[in-house]
């Protein structure tokens, strides 16, 4: 069996094992099953194959982005990348918010109902927009690295980069060297792999014993619309923009990226599934990695259009709950604040309400309103870093097409690294 097969059965049988759990009530305090499973096995399981996961992360990025750069070579060439990343990363964001909120407005979410508040959130501060910009160059690059700091780690990788390209022939074996390394951490990610059918069960199965259904009942409205404009981008708006600006087959692209996106829906994190990303964009997608080193870290760092979406409808439904009329002008609040605190803020998980507390202190809203959908975040959360991680995935796509750094027959081929994955069996080859 293929571990993708292998993969999406450990999602199946989590969600099956998940929900047991909780309709038999074991997942209450004082029974064996959560103290010893629930919370036991499955947590340290579960936890152990994330943290993993983001062992790889800085290794990984410094490297192939260092590979990255001096693989473009050119200066202006790797302005032009950049330019194009962010500027497709923004737009994507911008019109996940606008539809989001279109689509609830119109389904009038939230109108009418009201519901018990649970509270029990206290809100962290964003970083203010000039501290992002500050702290993206670090003062010391190996505390950023040490605390997993993307945007700062980025630069200095690309200076470092670009120094290495300055020095010439001189720094070729430091070239090779990184080449090296680059590909000794993409045999590490297949390491880790080997164990993720196991430990995305265990994910999905704690994630869903807590959850249950209760609660996503009692949220159906947001559930509903939230879980439908997340959809409907993923499947409309990515897929109309990949096509627009790049011509490429879309079931071809939906298919390769299946890997990446379950990775985010069993971590409800980008950062933590960047390695996963990685693989799928260069080894299956045909990225040439020296733009997939530089565009996949850096779409999930500042990309993040599931959460955006959150934010829209988040903030439609507690502005109805709560009776406040936010009119034009705080839409168009809502929707600047969503796409720049995406920039400024990691994929990890449950940050979106943190971005969230932000949006509604600019527009007024009560952030205790955050309390009523606290309950079914996490469920939320996985379904929208799928989004994020799909959202970076088409982006880095369109920008290797636009620059003639996509493997035309690697794309092409419908079936690489699908279905077999034998390049994820260590050892053999
Ligand atoms: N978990 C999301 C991510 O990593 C961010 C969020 O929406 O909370 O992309």
């Amino acid at each position: 069996m293929s571990l993708t097969i292998k993969v999406l059965l450990g999602v199946l049988l989590g969600i099956m094992l998940g929900l047991t759990i909780n309709l038999m009530g074991l997942n209450t305090s004082g029974y064996w099953v959560k103290e010893y499973i629930v919370d036991g096995l499955f947590l340290v399981v579960g936890k152990m194959f994330i943290n993993g996961l983001k062992m790889l992360v800085v290794p990984l990025v410094f490297f192939s982005l260092i590979c990255g750069v001096c693989g473009i070579g050119n200066i202006n060439t790797l302005g032009r990348v950049g330019g194009k990343a962010f500027l497709l990363y923004l737009m994507t964001t911008a019109i996940a918010i606008v539809v989001a909120i279109t689509i609830s407005v119109s389904a009038g979410l939230g109108d009418g109902m009201v519901i018990e508040s649970e509270s029990g959130f206290s809100a962290k501060p964003t970083p203010p927009l000039t501290d992002v910009l500050i702290n993206i160059i670090p003062s010391n690059p190996i505390q950023a690295m040490a605390n997993g700091d993307m945007l700062p780690l980025i630069f200095f990788a690309i200076l470092l980069g670009i120094s290495i390209l300055l020095v010439g022939e001189k720094a070729k074996p430091f070239i090779q060297a990184a080449e090296i390394a680059n590909e000794i951490m993409m045999k590490m990610v297949m390491v880790v792999m080997a164990v993720a059918p196991y430990a995305v069960f265990v994910l999905i199965s704690r994630s869903i014993a807590e959850l249950g259904l209760d609660l996503l009942s009692q949220l159906a409205g947001y559930v509903l619309v939230l879980v439908g404009a997340l959809f409907f981008h993923l499947f409309v708006t990515l897929m109309v923009v990949l096509k627009l600006f790049s011509g490429l087959n879309l079931r071809t692209f939906l298919r390769k990226v299946r890997g990446a996106q379950v990775f985010a829906f069993s971590t409800a994190s980008s950062n933590a599934t960047i390695p996963v990303t990685l693989h799928a964009v260069i080894q299956r997608l045909g990225v040439n990695n020296s733009v997939a080193s530089f565009t996949v870290p850096f779409g999930a760092t500042i990309n993040m259009d599931g959460t955006a979406i959150m934010q829209g409808v988040a903030t439609v439904f507690i502005a109805n709950l709560y009776g406040v009329e936010l009119g034009m002008a705080g839409y168009l609040t809502v929707i600047m604040m969503s796409v720049l605190a995406s920039i400024g803020t990691a994929g990890v998980p449950g940050v979106g309400l943190i971005m969230l507390s932000m949006v509604f202190t600019q527009v007024g809203l009560p952030e205790e309103g955050i309390g009523l959908i606290l309950g079914v975040d996490r469920l939320m959360d996985m379904i929208r870093t799928s989004v994020n991680v799909t959202g970076d995935a088409v982006v880095s796509t369109i920008v290797a097409k636009s620059e003639d750094s996509l493997d035309m027959a690697l794309y092409d081929d419908f079936y690489t690294g699908a279905v077999d994955t034998s390049d994820l069996h260590i050892g053999s080859k």
